[in-house]
């Protein structure tokens, strides 16, 4: 099977050393094995999203000396591919409605019984308030609702895949996840937000898949957050692909760069007139 691997940035604010690093290792790892690298645009928060920044990762990408194939993947396009599998996911039952919001879930997770409140790779792990409520799989899916997977069945099943890289604290091989642990340390995730349609776990695992992803590069702050991907992948009977998490690039202090770092953007670098050699030796990679 080809390598194929991806960048999929969100266009959410500048590209910075650790986006640079992440797609730049991506890239050499095709351009070594004689595979293919992808571009993805994650703008699925239309709220956050902006033509701008998308125009700035291409302007970016292309000065760093990388080259994708053709055409490149756009999220806010594939919309219908989303509601399909939304659309398989309830029929199976699979999916509730959850009318709750950021406040009463907080609420419900620190009531003095249960203690201060589980975070998930997700976030606060959802108390299951709306979990009871009866949903009627026959009748179509309700449109611009929050809807949770309903995380249930077999307590022993495993949730597999293979670790070529590093997570966090250095898991690497086999990595297995049993339902049972999903169901207590990732809780019933938001799969589709009022706003968005969709979430970012659901479109991920459908557009990897559909742009047939062998290998998937990125940072290790999305190490746990690939355990809720591979139960996806199981439930929508999609390929897992290898994942390899990277350590991230931080700053002086050693804070974990964000998009609102302006000073690590690449467009700063570039106008200072460096060249993509100087960001690969800054970011540790061969020239
Ligand atoms: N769009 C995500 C980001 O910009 C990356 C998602 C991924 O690589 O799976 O952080």
């Amino acid at each position: 099977m080809m390598f194929r691997t991806r960048f999929a940035p969100s266009p959410t604010g500048p590209l910075h050393l650790g986006h640079a690093y992440s797609a730049m290792l991506a890239y050499d790892m095709a351009k070594r094995l004689g595979g293919e690298f992808l571009l993805r645009i994650e703008d699925i928060d239309q709220s956050r999203a902006r033509d701008s920044w998308t125009q700035m990762i291409y302007d970016d990408l292309k000065w760093l000396g990388l080259e994708w194939s053709e055409p490149v993947m756009v999220q806010s396009t594939r919309h219908s591919v989303y509601q399909k599998a939304l659309d398989a996911l309830w029929k199976q039952g699979f999916l509730y409605v959850c009318h709750c919001n950021r406040k009463d879930i907080l609420a419900a997770a620190s009531a003095p019984q249960e203690g201060s409140p589980m975070i998930g790779p997700d976030g606060v792990i959802y108390p299951g308030t709306c979990r009871g409520l009866v949903n009627d799989i026959v009748n179509p899916r309700p449109q611009d609702a929050a809807l949770r997977l309903k995380l249930c069945g077999e307590r022993n099943q495993n949730h597999n895949f293979n670790e070529v890289g590093e997570g966090p604290d250095g898991e690497t091989g086999l990595i297995i996840s049993t339902r049972a642990q999903m169901i207590t340390e990732v809780g019933d995730i938001v799969l589709s937000r009022k706003d968005m349609g969709t979430s970012y776990h659901l479109s991920v695992v459908l557009d990897d898949a559909a742009q047939g992803i062998t290998h998937v590069v990125r940072g290790h702050d999305l190490f746990e957050a690939t355990k809720i991907h591979v139960l996806l992948q199981d439930l929508l009977e999609l390929q897992t692909p290898a994942y390899h998490h990277h350590d991230l690039i931080r700053d002086d202090q050693g804070k974990r760069l964000a998009k609102r770092d302006d000073a690590r953007a690449i467009a700063k670098f570039r106008d200072e007139g460096y060249t993509a050699d100087n960001i690969r030796k800054l970011v540790g990679l061969p020239c």
